[in-house]
């Protein structure tokens, strides 16, 4: 599977013939040194943390500087669709693989079960240029570092399937950033996160490299048309993390489609897990989606404050293609795409019937999670979807925080048999506890200025208005449209004042907590247990409704004071996400404030 390099034949693309895999060296830091280690995520290595951070040579190992016995390191060629375009050849411009670990005995079988293989793959991410770095350096800085270690481990946690991360080192080497916007080029400290998965190879992109030429951008991928490749790998990622399919098809097509159904329902179930605790991945290019349905490269990632479904966490995300309410379409997209690199393996009518099962799936995926959050768990209703759409509706207009007030709501209790005017009471005091979530009107004006000066935009207005037709052509419509809304709520929020506002907020949630009590009494018909039942929602709500989740600006502040010297801050942010669904006396992080806080968008390293 490895070969020696070839000679390019555009500059920056690497041709790799019969392979999909260079072979390459890890650069080795200056004085590299742990800023924070991950003991759970060692421990699938059989390491111990303590050990690990003991050994003098740790960070050496840790980071690639110094390669472990028996590793053979390699960079791994895969293509992508960046932003809806074929991009050609991509691969790992600043990862490493060094190699497999086989998995320790007594391993938790939870854990096995969703990694058959018997090994994890271990990768350094930043350790110096590779065949694939293109224009780039292959370092990676401190900022991009910490937010990818934190991120990887606070998801699994959260019980969102990603990859993880056993350490971060950063070191005395230092390369120059731009930070985004500022116009400052940096010196930055390069900085390494060993990643761990069952495979890294398993990109919707790494199948890509095969694909026959684009026909809108006529590239194609550097090992165009291996057939014989292309199925050899099919057959490793099959035979090592499907080996249920591959026993039971012995029909090589039927076998092939077999695995595009669970690569379907895995993506489908991945995106609903993010939907329901607001996460954003932010670049949801082909070459960043997992064929084993894991959340992979984490970037401009954000967890979303207020609720709002237009979300962008990507500042070079002009259009929103890749914002929250977009992220369901998009990876039915890149499945497209997939099944497209994947024919004639997988021929193409079979490919359509499979990818039109994806909504459904994930609209059960999604309800049923959602029913967890809201405790709807003795029976499913259909008017349950529109009681959950008008939650979110709710949480827009009145600004709510989405982490807050989905934890908020097991503090809404079943209500006992109806007196209406203690139900009254009920009603107002949980509309108050939710109403503490919500945005004041400052916050509000804050959140809906228009980035876009207001001249301009009027003038956008009117030429929306005089000729709708060139108004379509303007590529950037989403985001014009986008800042015309702002707009006009910012009209209206300037017509308000503070005490109207209040008031028209508390009158939307303590109608949707009517609806919602109304439902919930529902929930009781036929139980003869009213506390058991109560007991059992409140259980369930508490650990899917995680308490803290990895806000931007707790990871900015870990970041500032790494910066500054002081890891002690990543590595407690880490013991807290930890346990994201419970209260640790001593351990807590500032929670929401209402958009205080330095915020850092994109990630540009
Ligand atoms: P991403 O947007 O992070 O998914 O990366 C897209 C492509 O850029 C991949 O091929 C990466 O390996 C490559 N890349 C990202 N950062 C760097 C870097 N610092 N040096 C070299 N290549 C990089
Ligand atoms: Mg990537
Ligand atoms: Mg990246």
């Amino acid at each position: 599977r490895r070969l020696p390099l070839d000679q390019s034949e555009e500059p920056g693309v690497r041709q790799v013939k019969g392979a999909c895999f260079s072979p390459v060296k890890p650069s080795p830091l200056t004085r590299p040194q742990f800023v924070a280690v991950s003991r759970d995520a060692l421990a699938l290595l059989g390491l111990s943390g303590d050990q690990v951070l003991n050994d003098p040579l740790g960070p050496e190992y840790l980071s690639g500087s110094r390669v472990m016995p028996g590793s053979e390191p390699a960079a791994h060629c895969y293509c992508g669709h960046q932003f809806g375009q074929f991009a050609g050849q991509l691969g790992d411009g600043a990862a490493c693989y060094l190699g497999e670990v086989k998995v320790p005995p007594g391993q938790v079988p939870e854990l096995l079960r969703e990694n058959p293989s018997g090994r994890w793959e271990i990768q350094v991410k930043g350790a110096g240029l590779t065949p694939y770095s293109r224009q780039a350096d292959g370092r990676k800085v401190l900022r991009s570092s910490i937010r990818e270690f934190l991120c990887s481990e606070v998801m699994f946690f959260l019980g969102i399937p990603t990859t993880r991360a056993g350490s971060v080192v950063t070191s005395d080497s230092r390369v120059i950033r731009d930070v985004y916007y500022s116009g400052n080029p940096r010196h930055e400290r390069c900085s390494v996160v060993l990643r761990i998965a069952p495979t890294f190879l398993s990109r919707f992109g790494s199948f890509e490299i095969f694909k026959p030429a684009d026909e809108y951008t006529g590239r194609q991928g550097p090992s165009y048309g291996r057939d014989e490749i292309r199925g050899q790998m099919l057959d490793y990622v099959i035979e090592m993390f499907y080996p249920e399919i591959q026993q039971n098809y012995s029909d090589r097509v039927e076998r092939n489609v077999a695995f595009f159904r669970e690569v379907v329902l895995r993506t489908a179930r991945l995106v609903a897990q993010w939907q329901c605790v607001g996460f954003c991945h932010g670049v949801l290019n082909t070459d960043n989606m997992s064929i084993l349905g894991l959340t992979l490269d984490y970037g401009p990632y954000g967890f979303m404050d207020r609720f709002d479904p237009d979300f962008i966490c990507n500042a070079s995300d002009n259009s929103g293609r890749y914002s929250y309410q977009a992220q369901p379409a998009v990876c039915r997209w890149n499945l497209v795409k997939l099944a497209e690199a994947l024919a004639p393996e997988l021929p193409p009518d079979r490919a359509e019937t499979v990818i039109d099962e994806y909504l459904d799936l994930y609209n059960g995926f999604y309800l049923q999670n959602m029913r967890k959050k809201l405790g709807l768990l003795k029976k499913d209703e259909p008017e349950d979807e529109i009681l959950i759409t008008e939650l979110l509706q709710t949480m827009h207009n009145t600004g709510a925080d989405f982490t807050n007030t989905f934890r908020s709501l097991s503090q809404i209790s079943c209500p006992a048999e109806g007196d209406a005017e203690v139900e009254e009471g009920v009603v107002k005091n949980a509309s108050e506890l939710l109403l503490q979530q919500c945005a004041s009107l400052e916050e509000l004006k804050a959140a809906n200025k228009p980035s876009m000066d207001p001249r301009e935009l009027a003038m956008l207005l009117s030429m929306a208005q005089s000729n709708p037709a060139l108004f379509q052509m303007i590529s950037d419509r989403a985001t014009i449209a986008r800042q015309l809304d702002k707009l006009s709520k910012l009209k209206d929020l300037m017509e308000t004042n503070q005490e109207e506002l209040s008031g028209k907020h508390g009158e939307e949630w303590r109608r949707w907590i009517t609806r919602y009590r109304k439902r919930l009494g529902r929930e009781l018909e036929g139980q003869s247990d009213v506390q058991a039942v109560q007991e059992e929602r409140v259980t369930v709500m508490d650990s899917t409704n995680p308490r803290v989740v990895l806000r931007n600006y707790i990871a900015q502040n870990a970041i500032e004071a790494a910066e500054s010297g002081d890891f002690s801050e990543v590595q407690r942010v880490l013991k807290v996400l930890e346990k994201p669904f419970s209260t640790q006396p001593g351990l807590e992080l500032p929670s929401w404030s209402g958009g205080g806080g330095a915020s850092e968008q994109g990630e540009r390293d």
